[in-house]
């Protein structure tokens, strides 16, 4: 396990933000993931590109997720 920062696509609303997934929430609440996590980038820039990032990439587009 890695210690996700902001910025992060782990942290990011668009990581996984099309589906809903207990891995995402706990990652949003620990601050925490496993590096070998894909999953689609929802930014309206990237999702018709259907673009997979892991926990640790990150971009311009970033939007915190809500504190939970
Ligand atoms: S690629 Fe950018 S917009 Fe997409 S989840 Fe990561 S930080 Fe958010």
């Amino acid at each position: 396990m890695e210690k996700i920062h902001t910025g992060q696509c782990g942290l990011c609303s668009h990581f996984g933000e099309n589906h809903k997934s207990d891995v995402l929430v706990t990652i949003r609440t620990s601050h925490e993931a496993d590096l070998k996590i894909l999953d689609e980038c929802g930014h309206p820039k990237h999702s018709g590109l259907h673009l997979k990032v892991t926990p640790i990439s990150g971009c311009d587009g970033f939007v915190p997720v809500a504190a939970a």
